[in-house]
């Protein structure tokens, strides 16, 4: 179903659901057929176009404001085929330096094999950032608010300069979830989700999405249907199920995760906090204006006490990989996300043995606060 709406609330719940004109049911019902009648449309689910497919991608292109998606069996199913459906042997991609650690693996072991060039340079100054687009440049990536020191990228700066240079921006819009941030209104040509996160948003489910207008995502799609990467009927169905609570989801988390932040900041038992919404944050003022529907709820500190004790000690709060379910859970990058680079990589990178980064979920902030109190 097409939702008129503009409200995120709405959209949420009505945008691309197909209802049941059999039963009379209120939901979008699975369709698990891989097979179909070739004398009507070819629908297939490699092709993309299956009806739980088209019910679930339809609900985030309206929440992302965006033309088109895709659906994939994971998020860097949905990254590696948009860069690779962008890219040709001899062309160049421009990453900005923060990434999570999984893409900025696949570029270092992919890209060159196939001919691409690529490097990773500092968005925080645009100018020299430019400096780095060279004549072959195709493609700039960012990642915004970026793991694990949520720093900011100025999105509507970078859709500037690929617009002087002709360039297709492709973002990771993980960490923002469509609720906080959508970077198609800012310019930026193809929005990426790990939607295992705030999409999913209960830790139960493995999947990928890209957005972008009819053109681009036609473009992926070819690209897409070679690649393999779709995602089966039941899963379309819960990322369809899922995403009609992402907006409460989302802003209870940006709730608790900004008085989580304000009471780390002023706590002396920690060092430093890392979280856009804190008006000492470098990235604050920019994020205050691309992201309209609140901070994210992700979150680093580093703190004065051993780690691991620390970890052990909470209660509510789980120590676990990934990120954006409902339930809070912690990890220490030195351990996981960053555990391959060497100790001075990682102080280049402003990573230290003491940061914690933080998903925040939709429990009490009260209860979040005095399981970390507790805990220190
Ligand atoms: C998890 C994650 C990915 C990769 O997604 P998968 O679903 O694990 O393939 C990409 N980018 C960010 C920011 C992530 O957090």
């Amino acid at each position: 179903m097409k939702s008129h709406s503009t409200s995120k609330l709405t959209q949420s719940v009505h945008a691309g659901s197909v209802g049941d004109p059999q039963f009379g049911g209120v939901v979008t019902p699975i369709y698990p057929s891989a097979a179909y009648d070739y004398e009507s449309e070819v629908l297939y689910p490699r092709y993309y176009n299956t009806p739980n497919q088209k019910a679930g991608v339809e609900k985030l292109v309206a929440l992302e404001n965006g033309e088109d998606g895709l659906l994939f069996s994971s998020g860097m199913a949905a990254i590696m085929t948009s860069i690779f459906a962008m890219m040709k042997a001899g062309d160049h991609i421009l990453f900005q330096q923060d990434l999570y650690g999984g893409t900025h693996h696949a570029a270092l072991h992919e890209l060159a094999r196939y001919g691409m060039e690529y490097s990773m340079v500092d968005v925080s100054d645009l100018k020299q950032f430019e400096k780095a687009i060279r004549k072959n440049t195709r493609v700039i990536y960012v990642e915004t608010p970026s793991n694990p020191l949520l720093r900011i990228t100025d999105l509507q700066g970078v859709a500037a300069l690929a617009k002087k240079y002709n360039l297709v921006t492709i973002i990771d819009n993980t960490f923002a979830s469509p609720v906080n941030q959508n970077p198609i209104d800012l310019g930026i040509h193809i929005v990426t989700h790990s939607g295992t996160k705030y999409i999913g948003g209960h830790s139960d489910i493995c999947c990928g999405a890209v957005v972008s207008s009819k053109k681009l995502t036609a473009q992926i799609r070819q690209s897409a249907m070679h690649f393999g990467g779709s995602l089966d009927a039941y899963t379309c169905y819960l990322v369809e199920r899922s995403l009609k609570t992402i907006v409460l989801r989302v802003q209870q988390q940006n709730e608790n995760a900004l008085a989580i932040a304000k009471f780390l900041e002023a706590d002396s038992r920690i060092s430093n906090v890392y979280y856009p919404g804190l008006k000492n944050h470098p990235g604050h003022a920019i994020a205050k204006r691309q992201m309209p529907g609140g901070f994210g709820g992700m979150l680093s500190f580093e703190i004065k006490s051993d780690p691991a004790r620390f970890t052990k000690k909470l209660q509510y709060i789980k120590r676990a990989i990934s990120l954006g379910g409902v339930e809070s859970t912690i990890t220490q990058p030195v351990k996981t996300s960053h555990a391959k680079l060497t100790a001075a990589e990682r102080k280049a990178v402003g990573i230290s043995d003491k940061l914690m980064r933080l998903s925040v979920g939709i429990e009490s902030a009260e209860d979040l606060i005095q399981d970390i109190s507790q805990a220190l």
